[in-house]
Protein backbone atom coordinates (compact mmCIF):
# COMPACT_ATOMS: atom_id res chain seq x y z
CA UNK A 1 0.00 0.00 0.00
CA UNK A 2 1.27 3.11 -1.19
CA UNK A 3 -0.28 6.42 -0.16
CA UNK A 4 0.39 10.13 -0.08
CA UNK A 5 2.81 10.45 2.96
CA UNK A 6 4.25 7.28 1.63
CA UNK A 7 5.78 9.34 -1.28
CA UNK A 8 6.24 12.39 0.65
CA UNK A 9 8.53 10.04 3.09
CA UNK A 10 10.40 8.34 0.00
CA UNK A 11 10.66 11.98 -1.90
CA UNK A 12 8.86 11.32 -4.18
CA UNK A 13 6.85 13.97 -3.65
CA UNK A 14 8.03 17.39 -2.45
CA UNK A 15 7.52 18.87 0.99
CA UNK A 16 9.10 20.93 3.54
CA UNK A 17 10.73 18.59 5.52
CA UNK A 18 12.15 19.48 8.91
CA UNK A 19 13.15 16.16 10.48
CA UNK A 20 14.42 12.37 8.94
CA UNK A 21 16.09 9.20 10.19
CA UNK A 22 15.60 6.02 9.21
CA UNK A 23 12.36 5.19 10.65
CA UNK A 24 10.52 9.00 10.67
CA UNK A 25 9.77 11.76 8.51
CA UNK A 26 8.63 15.27 9.92
CA UNK A 27 7.42 18.10 7.77
CA UNK A 28 5.28 21.06 7.21
CA UNK A 29 1.49 20.88 6.60
CA UNK A 30 0.25 21.86 3.37
CA UNK A 31 -2.89 23.60 5.26
CA UNK A 32 -1.41 24.75 8.35
CA UNK A 33 -3.97 25.55 11.44
CA UNK A 34 -1.46 27.37 13.48
CA UNK A 35 1.24 29.40 13.03
CA UNK A 36 3.41 26.20 13.30
CA UNK A 37 1.78 22.66 12.08
CA UNK A 38 4.39 20.16 11.11
CA UNK A 39 3.28 16.30 10.67
CA UNK A 40 5.52 13.50 11.68
CA UNK A 41 5.30 10.55 10.17
CA UNK A 42 6.53 6.85 10.52
CA UNK A 43 8.21 6.16 6.95
CA UNK A 44 6.64 2.44 7.35
CA UNK A 45 2.93 2.77 6.04
CA UNK A 46 0.39 1.96 8.53
CA UNK A 47 -2.98 3.50 8.30
CA UNK A 48 -3.93 4.44 11.86
CA UNK A 49 -3.22 4.72 15.11
CA UNK A 50 -5.61 1.67 15.90
CA UNK A 51 -3.03 -0.23 13.46
CA UNK A 52 -0.46 -0.13 15.48
CA UNK A 53 0.94 -3.32 16.51
CA UNK A 54 2.76 -4.23 20.28
CA UNK A 55 5.85 -4.43 18.77
CA UNK A 56 5.82 -0.90 17.25
CA UNK A 57 5.30 0.48 20.09
CA UNK A 58 8.64 2.00 20.40
CA UNK A 59 7.77 3.86 17.00
CA UNK A 60 4.95 5.46 18.48
CA UNK A 61 7.43 6.45 21.45
CA UNK A 62 9.83 8.09 19.18
CA UNK A 63 6.85 9.83 16.78
CA UNK A 64 6.20 11.77 19.75
CA UNK A 65 9.64 12.49 21.17
CA UNK A 66 10.32 13.83 17.89
CA UNK A 67 7.79 15.61 17.89
CA UNK A 68 8.69 17.47 21.33
CA UNK A 69 12.60 17.60 19.72
CA UNK A 70 10.74 19.83 17.17
CA UNK A 71 8.48 21.68 19.31
CA UNK A 72 12.29 22.64 21.50
CA UNK A 73 13.62 23.59 17.89
CA UNK A 74 11.08 25.54 16.31
CA UNK A 75 10.77 27.54 19.76
CA UNK A 76 7.14 26.45 20.77
CA UNK A 77 8.37 24.23 23.50
CA UNK A 78 7.97 27.07 26.48
CA UNK A 79 4.91 28.93 25.41
CA UNK A 80 2.79 25.36 24.76
CA UNK A 81 1.65 23.00 21.84
CA UNK A 82 -0.42 20.45 20.97
CA UNK A 83 0.04 16.81 19.37
CA UNK A 84 -2.65 15.49 18.06
CA UNK A 85 -3.90 12.16 16.32
CA UNK A 86 -7.02 12.18 14.57
CA UNK A 87 -7.74 8.07 14.06
CA UNK A 88 -10.96 7.59 11.68
CA UNK A 89 -13.83 9.10 10.40
CA UNK A 90 -15.37 10.97 13.35
CA UNK A 91 -12.05 12.67 14.54
CA UNK A 92 -11.57 13.83 10.77
CA UNK A 93 -8.61 11.87 9.92
CA UNK A 94 -8.50 12.51 5.96
CA UNK A 95 -4.95 10.77 5.16
CA UNK A 96 -5.17 7.07 6.09
CA UNK A 97 -1.30 6.79 7.19
CA UNK A 98 -0.53 7.41 10.58
CA UNK A 99 0.34 10.98 12.00
CA UNK A 100 1.25 12.77 14.55
CA UNK A 101 0.29 17.03 14.29
CA UNK A 102 2.41 19.40 16.50
CA UNK A 103 0.89 22.49 16.63
CA UNK A 104 1.70 25.89 18.18
CA UNK A 105 2.56 29.55 17.83
CA UNK A 106 -1.12 30.55 19.12
CA UNK A 107 -3.24 29.89 22.08
CA UNK A 108 -5.59 27.04 21.32
CA UNK A 109 -9.16 26.34 22.80
CA UNK A 110 -10.19 23.34 24.68
CA UNK A 111 -12.32 21.12 23.79
CA UNK A 112 -11.93 20.83 20.28
CA UNK A 113 -14.11 21.12 17.67
P1 LIG B 1 -5.73 14.37 9.14
O1 LIG B 1 -6.97 15.16 8.78
O2 LIG B 1 -5.51 14.22 10.60
O3 LIG B 1 -5.69 13.05 8.39
O4 LIG B 1 -4.51 15.24 8.63
C1 LIG B 1 -4.01 15.19 7.33
C2 LIG B 1 -3.19 16.42 7.15
O5 LIG B 1 -2.36 16.24 6.04
C3 LIG B 1 -4.00 17.69 6.92
O6 LIG B 1 -3.71 18.64 7.93
C4 LIG B 1 -3.53 18.15 5.53
O7 LIG B 1 -3.46 19.56 5.42
C5 LIG B 1 -2.18 17.49 5.43
N1 LIG B 1 -1.70 17.22 4.09
C6 LIG B 1 -2.37 16.61 3.08
N2 LIG B 1 -1.60 16.52 1.99
C7 LIG B 1 -0.41 17.09 2.31
C8 LIG B 1 0.81 17.31 1.60
N3 LIG B 1 0.98 16.92 0.32
N4 LIG B 1 1.83 17.92 2.25
C9 LIG B 1 1.69 18.33 3.54
N5 LIG B 1 0.56 18.14 4.25
C10 LIG B 1 -0.48 17.53 3.65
Amino acid sequence: MRCIFCSIASGEIASKKLYEDAEIVAFEDVNPQAPIHVLVVPKQHIPALSDVPPEDSALLGRLLLVADQLAHRLLIAESGYRVVINTGVHAGQTVGHLHVHLLGGRAMQWPPG
